[in-house]
């Protein structure tokens, strides 16, 4: 039994219900309660909040957000293995915890959720940062969500919280920055995860600022984000021409160098450039 909920040990939860970890699905699995227990604290307060959790597996994060205290935790795993052992979780407690069997790309979450509402996940690299670009660019802010505490490679990590000029700087960190104040809270090494995976990883948090930091379209800032970082060795005069005519002059509308490239543009400066191709 564990300390902290009175529920079996993962390891046995998982040999019981024959979840052996998956690479197509990106398993690897946090087995250590009070490692989970840990990162559900760096969501901050849970208590009157609910939580959404994407790709709960055997449930070690999941017990870890209901032993800290959640109101209520929604859980979406694609695995229909690991729903038996959520299910186990659910019966202590009572009316906590929503158990949805299907894919996160395509589940509608807010329909299941009652603010205040924050994030947590442990997810595959892939998945992970289509849905971290999904809630930082819906079409009007704040959004449904207060709070984003999700565990990636820690490489993905830099690239959230990078500066400009740096090696990881792009459109992560850009998005990122533009309506959240992302940080690095916790580094964690392969032997943490079960099987260890080739690389380390790391938590990142991110509370979702009352307005963006500039005004700019969220789609047309990614977008331009993206063609500006496709090519980041070029000039982008020459790597915004995916975005249609006038280039130059969009750029000296935004007060860019047409010769700079887009490492070297900070935030305000994409957002000047996002609005100048709205215009
Ligand atoms: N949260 C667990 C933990 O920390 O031990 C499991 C983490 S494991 C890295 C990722 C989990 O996401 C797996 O349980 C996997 O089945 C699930 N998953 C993968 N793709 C998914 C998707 N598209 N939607 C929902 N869950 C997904």
């Amino acid at each position: 039994m564990s300390q902290i909920d009175g529920l079996p040990p993962l390891r046995d939860v998982i040999t019981r219900h024959g979840i052996a970890a998956k690479k197509s699905l990106g398993q690897n699995f946090l087995l250590d309660l009070n490692l989970t227990a840990k990162i559900a604290r760096l969501a901050g307060d849970l208590t009157g909040a609910d939580v959404l959790e994407i790709g709960p597996g055997p449930g070690g994060l999941t017990r870890g957000l209901l032993a800290e205290g959640a109101r209520r935790v929604v859980a979406i795993e694609k695995d229909t293995r690991c729903i038996a052992a959520l299910e186990e979780i659910a019966a202590i407690y009572p009316g906590q915890l929503q158990i949805v069997n299907g894919d996160a790309l395509e589940v509608d979450t807010t329909a299941l959720l009652r603010p205040p509402v924050k994030i947590a996940a442990n997810l595959p690299y892939n998945v992970g940062t289509e849905l971290l670009v999904r809630w930082l660019t819906p079409p009007s802010w704040p959004p449904f969500w207060e709070s984003l505490t999700l565990m990636f490679q820690r490489e993905v990590a830099q690239r959230i919280v990078a500066a400009p000029g740096s090696k990881t700087y792009g459109r992560l960190a850009i998005l990122s920055q533009w309506r959240t104040d992302p940080a690095i809270v916790l580094d964690l090494p392969p032997e943490a995860f079960t099987p260890a995976p080739k690389v380390s990883s790391a938590v990142v948090h991110l509370r979702a600022l009352p307005a963006p930091r500039y005004p700019a379209d969220p789609d047309v800032l990614n977008r331009v984000v993206a063609t500006a970082f496709n090519q980041r060795r070029k000039m982008l005069r020459s790597a915004l021409k995916p975005l249609g005519p006038d280039t130059e002059d969009r750029l000296n509308h935004a007060g860019i160098k047409p010769t700079a490239r887009a490492e070297e543009i900070d935030l305000e400066g994409f957002c000047a450039l996002a609005r100048a191709y709205t215009a």
